[in-house]
C-alpha cells in the first residue's frame, strides 16, 4: 500500500523517481591507539584530511558562486573558518600527541567534546551552526577512514529523488539538479537555508516530513509535489494515474502562463493590481523580472547575515540593493530590514538563549538594540534610494515609537551622508510589516507615521491563531482563513485606505488564488508573492472580477468558520480558475 507523508512545500515542481536515501551522518570511528613513531604520520593525515575538506568547501563555494552569484556562496565561509580554528586543530592534535590516538579518533573526541560544549550552552546562535559542524565532520572522518564522500550522486546510475533526514546547505549547493530530482527531509521549513538555495536551483523539495526517511528505503518508487509538499512511496496505479494526470494539467498550465506573460496584471473588468515579487537572494531579482514582476514587494535580507561569521559590510549590501533597483527601473523595490531571531540566528550577533524565540528578541527588536548591525543597513538603503524606487519596510513592528526610532535613525544617517558628501533621495518610504494583531488593531495609529503597509500573513496567522508556523504537527491549524485572520485584514485595508497608503499583503497567502481573490475583494491592489509564484498569481488574477471578489469577501466576512470563508471563495471563484492545480494548498484537498 502506498505511504502518503504531508510536510510543507519548499520548492515547486512534481516529479518522480526511485528514492535515495542520503545518510549524512557522522561515521562510527573505531578507537584504535597509535605508537610514538606514528604520531607525526596521524597529524600529517590529519592536516591533508583539513586541507582537503576545504578544497571540497570552496568547490562547493564555487559551483554556489556561479550557479546563484558570490554574496550566496559566502555561507561557506564560516566552514572554512573553523577548519582553521585552533580549538579544533589544537585540540585534535593534542589528542594525537597525549592520547596516542589515530587521527580519525583525535578528530571524533574533540569534535564530539566541542559539540557538547556548545549545546550545553544551549545558544541558539551555536545551535544553528551545529548542522554545519556536523557536515565538516561528516566530511574530514570520511577522509580519514578512507571512504567514499557520502552525498555523492555522481556514482548513481540514475536521477533520484533524495530523501534524508535533514540536508545542509552545502549539500544542496553541490546537487547537480540534472541527477537530483527532488528533495524530502524530516525536519526543516521552507525558510531553512538549504531550502531557500533548492528553490533558488529549482530542485523540488519538500521538508518537514517527520519520518520520511525512516520509512523510506533505497531505490523505493516515489512521487514528489514540491507544490503541495506531499511525498507519496510505493504509489499504487491509481496514485501514479492522478499524479501524471496533475503534471499534464501542470505543464498545460505552464503554457498557459506563457500566453499571458507579457499582459499586464489587470482584473477581468479593468481593475490593475500592483504585483511584486517575494525574493531571498539577490540572485533572484532577476528571475523575479523574468517573471513580469513588477517590483520587489519583499527583499529579504536575512541571507546577508545568517550563516556568516562576520558582520555584513555596508557596501555589499548596498550593491545588493543598487542591483535590484536597477533591474527594476519603473517599479518598487521594498528592503525589509534584517528580520533576524525567530528561527534565524546569525553566528556574530551571540543571541542568547530564549523559551519562545518568535516571541522573543526578533526583528526590529534587534535592529533596535543593535544599532553597530542596523546603522549600517540603514546607509546602504539610503545609498541605494538614488538609484530608483527603492523603499524601506520594517518588520515586527507593534507599536509607534518603533517608526519613530528607525525615521530618528534614518535622519542621523542621513545628516553623515550629507556631511561625506555621499548622494541620496530624501523622498523615499518608510512603510511597515503589519505581521501582529496589535498591529493590525492599532493600524489607524500606526498608519499617521508610515507610507505604506505590507500585511505580513505569514506571521499574523501565527499570532494570531497562536499556531507556531514552523511545526509540521500543527500544519492542520494554521488556517489563513480562519474569521479572526480575515477580519484584521478587512481592517488594516479600510484603515490604509482612509489614511491613503498603499496597503499589500506579502505572506504566502497571495499566492494562492483564494487569498488572491479574497484580497483583491477587499480591495486590496497590491500582492508580492514568492518569485515563481508571479506569472501564475498574474493569471488568476485576470480571470476575476472585482465585483464578484468583493462580493465573496463580503459573504466570507460574516462566514463563521475558517471551512466557510473558503466555501464562500470557491463558490465566488466559480470555474474562472481552475483550482484543482492548486489542491492541497491549504484548505484545497487532493483527490
Ligand atoms: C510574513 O510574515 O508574512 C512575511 C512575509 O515575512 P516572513 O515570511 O519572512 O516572516
Ligand atoms: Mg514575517
Amino acid at each position: 500500500m502506498a505511504i502518503v507523508r504531508d510536510g510543507f512545500p519548499a520548492s515547486e515542481g512534481i516529479v518522480s523517481g526511485p528514492v535515495h536515501i542520503l545518510h549524512w551522518g557522522v561515521p562510527e570511528v573505531p578507537h584504535e591507539t597509535i605508537t610514538p613513531d606514528r604520531i607525526e604520520e596521524e597529524e600529517e593525515k590529519f592536516n591533508a584530511a583539513r586541507e582537503w575538506a576545504k578544497g571540497r568547501i570552496r568547490e562547493v563555494r564555487h559551483t554556489t558562486a556561479e550557479r546563484l552569484g558570490t554574496m550566496e556562496a559566502r555561507i561557506f565561509e564560516p566552514q572554512l573558518a573553523m577548519l582553521d580554528d585552533a580549538e579544533v586543530v589544537d585540540g585534535t592534535i593534542r589528542y594525537i600527541r597525549e592520547n596516542r590516538l589515530t587521527a580519525a579518533r583525535a578528530f571524533d573526541w574533540r569534535m564530539l567534546e566541542l559539540q557538547a560544549l556548545w549545546i550545553r550552552t544551549r545558544n541558539p546562535m551555536v545551535l544553528d551552526r551545529l548542522n554545519d559542524v556536523e557536515d565538516l565532520q561528516v566530511r574530514v572522518l570520511h577522509y580519514l577512514l578512507d571512504r567514499p564522500e557520502p552525498g555523492d550522486l555522481d556514482s548513481l546510475d540514475e536521477p533520484v529523488i533524495v530523501v534524508a533526514r535533514s540536508v545542509s546547505p552545502s549539500l544542496t549547493a553541490q546537487m547537480d539538479p540534472d541527477r537530483t530530482l527532488g528533495v524530502a527531509t524530516d525536519m526543516g521549513t521552507r525558510t531553512s537555508h538549504w531550502a531557500i538555495l533548492a528553490r533558488s536551483m529549482q530542485i523540488p523539495a519538500v521538508v518537514g516530513l517527520l519520518d520520511i526517511s525512516q520509512v523510506a528505503w533505497e531505490g523505493q518508487e516515489a512521487i514528489l509535489d514540491g507544490r503541495i509538499g506531499r511525498v507519496v512511496l510505493d504509489p499504487n496505479d491509481r496514485d501514479r494515474e492522478v499524479y501524471r494526470a496533475r503534471k499534464v494539467r501542470l505543464e498545460e498550465w505552464e503554457k498557459e502562463l506563457e500566453l499571458v506573460s507579457k499582459a499586464d496584471t489587470v482584473t477581468n473588468d479593468g481593475q490593475p493590481v500592483a504585483l511584486r515579487a517575494n525574493v531571498d537572494l539577490p540572485s533572484e531579482v532577476v528571475r523575479a523580472r523574468d517573471q513580469g514582476a513588477e517590483g520587489i514587494g519583499l527583499f529579504r535580507t536575512e541571507f546577508l547575515v545568517v550563516g556568516r561569521s562576520s558582520m555584513p559590510e555596508e557596501e555589499e549590501q548596498y550593491q545588493a540593493y543598487r542591483q535590484a533597483a536597477e533591474a527594476f527601473p519603473d517599479g518598487a523595490v521594498v528592503i525589509r530590514t534584517y528580520d533576524l531571531g525567530g528561527d534565524k540566528f546569525p553566528m556574530f550577533l551571540q543571541m542568547a538563549r530564549e523559551e519562545n524565540p518568535f516571541l522573543g528578541w526578533r526583528a526590529i527588536r534587534v535592529c533596535l538594540d543593535r544599532l553597530d548591525l542596523f546603522r549600517p543597513q540603514l546607509r546602504a538603503f539610503l545609498r541605494a534610494t538614488v538609484h530608483g524606487d527603492v523603499r524601506i519596510m520594517l518588520p515586527l513592528v507593534n507599536d509607534v515609537e518603533e517608526i519613530l526610532r528607525v525615521r530618528e535613525l534614518l535622519g542621523e544617517e542621513e545628516e553623515n551622508l550629507k556631511r561625506e558628501g555621499i548622494p541620496y533621495y530624501s523622498g523615499y518610504k518608510v512603510g511597515i510589516l503589519l505581521e501582529t494583531p496589535a498591529a493590525a488593531l492599532d493600524a489607524a495609529e500606526l498608519a499617521r507615521h508610515c507610507d505604506f503597509f505590507s500585511i505580513g500573513t505569514n506571521d499574523l496567522v501565527q499570532y494570531t491563531l497562536a499556531v507556531d508556523r514552523t511545526n509540521p504537527r500543527l500544519a492542520h491549524l494554521y488556517n489563513p482563513f480562519h474569521p479572526a485572520v480575515v477580519r484584521q485584514l478587512h481592517q488594516v485595508a479600510r484603515v490604509g485606505r482612509a489614511a491613503g497608503i498603499e496597503v499589500s499583503v506579502c505572506g504566502e497567502m497571495a499566492a494562492n488564488p483564494l487569498g488572491a481573490y479574497l484580497l483583491l475583494g477587499l480591495d486590496i491592489w497590491s500582492l508580492s508573492v514568492a518569485w515563481p509564484a508571479v506569472s501564475e498569481v498574474r493569471k488568476v488574477i485576470r480571470e476575476f472580477r472585482v465585483e464578484d471578489a468583493r462580493n465573496a469577501a463580503r459573504k466570507a466576512l460574516a462566514a463563521p468558520t475558517g471551512r466557510d470563508v473558503v466555501q464562500c471563495l470557491v463558490e465566488g471563484v466559480g470555474s474562472s480558475v481552475d483550482l484543482s492545480i492548486f489542491s492541497g494548498r491549504w484548505s484545497l484537498s487532493l483527490p
